[in-house]
């Protein structure tokens, strides 16, 4: 019961270190609406512009 409790915790907290780790990962961003974005658009999917860069990370 106790051991089902914890994994059950764990679960949780790998998910949310893989959702907060995927948002510094993103590798391209929207120049207009500066939303992140893990593919190369041609277009940006929230405000249509074109202008999708790529997110330098040096
Ligand atoms: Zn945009």
């Amino acid at each position: 019961m106790g051991l089902f409790n914890d994994l059950g915790k764990k679960f949780e907290q790998l998910k949310q270190e893989a959702e907060s780790s995927a948002s510094d990962e993103a590798t391209h961003g929207c120049r207009e609406c500066e939303t992140l974005l893990y593919t190369d658009y041609a277009e940006c999917p929230e405000c249509g512009s074109d202008s999708v860069v790529p997110v330098r990370r040096d």
